[in-house]
Order: C-alpha cells, then sequence, then structure tokens
C-alpha cells in the first residue's frame, strides 16, 4: 500500500476550532499527515497554522460541505496530489434551532419553521452523504477506509426529548447514513461509525458544557484509528457502544 509521505492521510470537515481542530491536531500528533478543512479560509488556514507552528504534518485545503463543487475540489486534489484518503471525520456541524428562534434556546416544534429543519439537514446529513460520495471511491480504490461521523445524543431515537427539531432530526438522519453506509461498503475494509462526543466546551456546547475538547475528540480519535475487523455501522460514545 502506497502510503503519503509514508503516513496515512486523514481529511476532517469544519476544523478551523472545536472538536474538529483538535482532532486535527491528535491525528497529526499520531504520525497521520491530516488535511484540516473549514468553510472559511482565512480561519482554516490560521487554525492550520497553528498546528504547523508545532512541526505537525498538517495542511490545509478549503471544503465547505453544503457544496458540491467545493466538495469536488477537495476530491479532486486528494486524486491529483495525494492519491489517497485513508480516514474521513465528518465534523462540520450546526445547530440552528435557537439562531433561529429569537434566542429561545430550546425551540418547540410548533414554533420551528420547517427551513431550520432544511439548514440542519443541508451542513449535518447532505454535507456528509455528498462529502462521502466524493472521497469514499478512493478508500474502495485502496480497500482501507476508517468514517467517523459526529452525532449527537439528541439524535438518540430511544431517549428522543422534544424541542429543537432542527438539530435532533439531522443528527438522527446522520446516524441513519452510517448505518446505509457501513451496509453497502461491507465488503471493503472499511469501517463507518457514528459518535457522541458528550456536551463539548465549544462555540456549540458553551462555556458550561461539561467536556473539555479533549474528551470530547477522544472516542473519534479511538474509531479513526480502529484496527481491521473493528465495529462498524454502530454509534458510540466513550468508546462504549450507544442505543440508537
Ligand atoms: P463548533 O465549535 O460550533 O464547530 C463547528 C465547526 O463546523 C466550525 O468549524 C464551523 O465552521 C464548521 N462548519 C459549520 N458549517 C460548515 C459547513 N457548511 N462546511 C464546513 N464546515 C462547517 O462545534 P463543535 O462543538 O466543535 O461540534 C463539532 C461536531 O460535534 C458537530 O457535528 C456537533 O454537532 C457535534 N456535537 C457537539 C457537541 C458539543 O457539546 N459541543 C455535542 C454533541 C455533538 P465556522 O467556524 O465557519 O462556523
Amino acid at each position: 500500500m502506497v502510503i503519503y509521505n509514508g503516513r496515512k492521510v486523514a481529511v476532517v470537515t469544519g476544523a478551523n476550532r472545536g472538536i474538529g481542530f483538535e482532532i486535527c491536531k491528535e491525528l497529526a500528533e499520531l504520525g497521520l499527515e491530516v488535511i484540516l478543512t473549514s468553510r472559511d479560509e482565512e480561519k482554516g488556514k490560521a487554525a492550520c497554522r497553528r498546528l504547523q507552528d508545532r512541526k505537525l504534518p498538517v495542511q490545509y485545503h478549503q471544503m465547505d460541505v453544503r457544496y458540491k463543487d467545493s466538495i469536488y475540489r477537495l476530491s479532486a486534489f486528494l486524486k491529483k496530489e495525494i492519491g489517497r484518503c485513508d480516514i474521513l471525520v465528518n465534523n462540520a456541524g450546526i445547530f440552528p434551532d435557537a439562531q433561529n428562534a429569537g434566542g429561545d434556546e430550546w425551540p418547540s416544534v410548533f414554533t420551528t419553521p420547517v427551513d431550520t429543519v432544511r439548514t440542519a439537514m443541508e451542513t449535518n446529513v447532505y454535507g456528509p452523504m455528498q462529502v462521502c460520495q466524493a472521497i469514499v471511491p478512493l478508500m474502495i480504490k485502496n480497500n482501507y477506509g476508517r468514517i467517523v461521523n459526529l452525532s449527537s445524543g439528541m439524535g438518540q431515537l430511544t431517549y428522543m426529548n422534544g424541542h429543537c427539531p432542527g438539530y435532533r432530526i439531522s443528527k438522527t438522519g446522520i446516524n441513519a447514513l452510517t448505518r446505509i453506509l457501513s451496509e453497502e461498503l461491507k465488503d471493503y475494509n472499511i469501517l463507518i461509525n457514528s459518535m457522541c462526543p458528550g456536551w463539548v466546551k465549544t462555540e456549540m456546547g458553551g462555556q458550561g458544557a461539561t467536556r473539555e475538547v479533549r474528551e470530547g475528540a477522544d472516542t473519534a480519535i479511538w474509531l479513526a484509528t480502529l484496527s481491521d475487523g473493528g465495529p462498524s455501522g454502530k454509534f458510540f460514545r466513550d468508546r462504549k457502544v450507544f442505543v440508537w
């Protein structure tokens, strides 16, 4: 197997801050070649420089997961310049419910415009789906891949609560995508799983959250580096199977 610069290659979406940035840092510390992506080029390049300053093997590429052209520019770069992608972390995510509800943090399904759900789906589900459509063929070609989908306990059907339908429905959606992809990829050495990072201190989680980004990233790093024959099509939290 040809490995870029002697290293496996990982792509992380929405990685200019928060959990995605931490995942890039930790994968690079493990010796992987990391492609840090973001929708905003300036913010992404600045984040990438912070890791390069520490001599970590990280490079930058723009990708807004809502736009097919942007996604295909990244996959063309991977095909032409690198020839592979071993790990994909679908981390980019938004929580548009509160923003669209005039400050009500837990808006009801009765007051939430359907457009809020559409907006959440665009980034949290259609985004990862299109990113997989563009990148997984490279994994199939090399018969190797690890895909981590950042989901949330708020997408769990078993304990589904009221309020915030945009975020909740989209995170249930990404869990369905995990199942569909794992079934279609079962003949390849490609393992795909969903995970919940817990309530993490980031811009999305807020400073009142109970976990540091390092704790939020831990299960993602573990899933991104699973050995052959590891689990696929499952939902995890704290490295343990989490009920759908
Ligand atoms: P965050 O700090 O808000 O970071 C989200 C990242 O996603 C940012 O880099 C943001 O870029 C990027 N992003 C948003 N839309 C994008 C798009 N269309 N294309 C590319 N990137 C985009 O959130 P976080 O807490 O690190 O969350 C990371 C993941 O964990 C999300 O999927 C989230 O749903 C999930 N999660 C978080 C928590 C928590 O408590 N924090 C709990 C459960 C699940 P900009 O800087 O340009 O906005």
